[in-house]
């Protein structure tokens, strides 16, 4: 594959580094390459002896420290498509737990593209965001149909199925297929933006366009799939929102180690608001009340039993039943002469 065809894949779901609670989901981050309209990025000069170092130290760091994940060095890419739908905006130790469930639920992509909605979504269970799994059953069902039961390597294809933005296709690319493809998500931001630009506090400081055209200068041809793990590890390790400087093995060609050693500290990025009573809350304990419904193999729910068995306030009823249509639209949840399955039939 022609390197230079390949988009920016971009980050989320933090990936599952870095702080999920603050982060951007990365496929909601974009991928667009400059246009000839927008200026070029005004990126810092890097002498190849110091990106040569920055290379070698962090492979090597990686080499040491690296975990053990399933889908890492598998090639394969239906593993690394789950892996990088699972990390959308969830924290390592939980992607690990949906990821086995899922494949053990789903070990094909024609397991997953034959299972039922409903099975994907108890299969998803509290994981979070079930849009994901959503997009993960949409996507494998396209893979069978379309695409003889394979995830596509071409990238614009790749980018075409449900769910799939800059950071899951980069993810697929590197891990499934072995193509240079440089990820970005927070965690990488943060390290590319402050090893090379000197920013403290990337995610908000360094232009976007800055971060992206850094991340195909330091991917080095052909190591994209230990490339792209190295920095989210080293970004949720050692790179972390308040840095463990003194553990870094290229503190010493990092642009922004002198000024967290004179003191100056990173801006917090804003907290996400409060979980409980939230709309996420609110929907997450309607998925719940279905899937547990589900699993009784009982007629479907009495709509009004659904919304009434949550709370007994009148105005948060009203709010379930708004909340209800939002998990219809999104392919959750279907309603039928007054009753509510999950999924849909
Ligand atoms: S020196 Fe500190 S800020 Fe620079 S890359 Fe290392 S951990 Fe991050």
């Amino acid at each position: 594959m022609n390197r230079n065809s390949l988009p920016l894949f971009l980050p989320t779901v933090p990936h599952p580094l870095g702080n999920p609670r603050q982060a951007p989901t990365p496929d909601s981050l974009s991928l667009m390459p400059p246009s000839k309209t927008t200026p070029p990025p005004d990126v810092p000069a890097i002498t190849p002896q110091r990106l040569g170092r920055i290379r070698t130290l962090l492979l090597h760091w990686y080499d040491e420290h690296q975990q053990p994940f399933p889908w890492r060095g598998a090639r394969d890419p239906y593993l690394a498509l789950v892996a990088a739908v699972c990390a959308q905006q969830t924290q390592i130790s939980r992607v690990i737990q949906i990821y086995e469930r899922w494949i053990t639920a789903f070990p094909t992509i024609e397991t997953a593209a034959s299972s039922s909605r409903a099975e994907i979504l108890r299969c998803w269970g509290r994981a979070g965001y079930p849009r994901r799994a959503v997009n993960l059953h949409e996507a494998s069902r396209i893979c069978v149909a379309e695409h003889h039961g394979q995830i596509p390597r071409d990238p614009d294809t790749l980018l075409a199925l449900p769910g799939v933005g800059p950071f899951t296709a980069a993810i697929v690319a590197s891990f499934g297929f072995g193509d240079d493809a440089a990820a970005v998500d927070t965690n990488i931001i943060r390290v590319i933006g402050r090893l090379i630009s000197g920013d403290l506090q990337p995610t908000t400081d360094t232009p976007r366009a800055t971060i992206d055209t850094l991340a195909q200068i330091l991917l080095r041809p052909g190591t994209a799939d230990r490339w792209n793990p190295t920095l989210m590890d080293y970004g949720g390790r050692i790179c972390t929102p308040r840095p463990h400087c003194d553990q870094c093995v290229v503190a010493h060609l990092c642009a922004a180690r002198p000024r967290f050693a004179a003191g100056e500290t990173a801006e917090p990025v804003r907290a996400q608001g409060k979980f409980a009573d939230s709309n996420r809350d609110w929907r997450g304990r309607l998925m719940q009340t279905l899937r547990d419904h589900h699993a009784t193999d009982a007629p479907p729910l009495r709509t009004t039993t659904l919304i009434n068995s949550l709370t007994a306030d009148p105005g948060t009823r009203k709010r379930l039943r708004s909340l209800l249509t939002t998990l219809i639209t999104d392919g959750l949840a279907t309603t039928t002469e007054g009753h509510t399955t999950l999924g849909f039939p």
